[in-house]
């Protein structure tokens, strides 16, 4: 499932209140807020779901 890369909240496609490409891949976010603050900073929030999703 993916993750809000923001709030870090699971998060399906069909739920997803926003969703952003970025880099080749698409973010699903949980509220506008959230990929405001994403479109603000992907860089620093794509790095991070990388990490979440267990590339160390
Ligand atoms: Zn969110």
């Amino acid at each position: 499932m993916p993750k809000d890369p923001v709030c870090k909240m699971e998060i399906s496609k069909e739920n997803a209140a926003a969703e952003s490409q970025y880099k080749g891949s698409t973010y699903y976010f949980c509220s506008a807020e959230c990929k405001e603050s994403f479109d603000k900073q992907p860089d620093r929030y794509a790095e991070r779901a990388k990490k979440a999703a267990g590339m160390k």
